[in-house]
């Protein structure tokens, strides 16, 4: 079956299409992963970034991310009409991932989560260090929150998550 058809991206196949950062840069700063692979006409997310970290050849062309130049700013996770706009960040031993979402409860620093994959099946627990609430060009403002997780590899699999109450 097609990605397309299935409805997501495996790990492996994004890999295989180099969306992921270098570990070594990931445990250096925080970066944009974009896993929008499709041809569509759509580029908020280049006309947000002012660092010009994002490059689309045109306007239907996969978006790609120059990490170098990327400053983990957040913006383009803000503005992504796909929510397919993520930040991945390791840090002492730690994973990050950075994600939109736009469900209730509203999100709190220190609320505990389920960490939920592509598939959207739980794959662990973690806990919130950093909600935004923020604007997007001229769309309503979304939340922005970073989850924490204790096992670094998961912040290649976390794409989504569930407040825990
Ligand atoms: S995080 Fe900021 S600097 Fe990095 S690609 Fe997104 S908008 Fe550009
Ligand atoms: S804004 Fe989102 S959906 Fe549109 S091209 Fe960029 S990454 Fe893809």
């Amino acid at each position: 079956m097609k990605p397309v058809q299935r409805g997501y991206y495996t790990r492996e196949e994004l890999e295989e299409l180099g969306v992921f950062p270098p570990r070594e840069e990931l445990e250096k700063k925080r970066l944009c992963v974009i896993e929008c692979v499709e041809e569509i006409p759509c580029n908020p997310c280049a006309a947000v970034c002012r660092s010009g970290a994002i490059i689309k050849e045109g306007l239907c062309k996969p978006p790609v991310v120059d990490w170098k130049a990327c400053i983990g700013c957040t913006m383009c996770v803000a503005a992504c009409p796909g929510m397919a706009i993520f930040m991945q960040w390791i840090e002492d031993g730690d994973g990050y991932v950075t994600m939109p979402y736009e469900l209730l409860p509203e999100p709190k620093i220190g609320d505990r989560v389920q960490l939920l994959n592509r598939k959207g099946e739980a794959v662990g627990e973690g806990m919130i260090v950093n909600p935004t609430y923020q604007a997007r060009g001229d769309a309503y403002p979304r939340w922005v929150v970073t989850v924490k997780m204790d096992d670094p590899d998961l912040s290649y699999e976390v794409r989504a998550f569930k407040i825990l109450e």
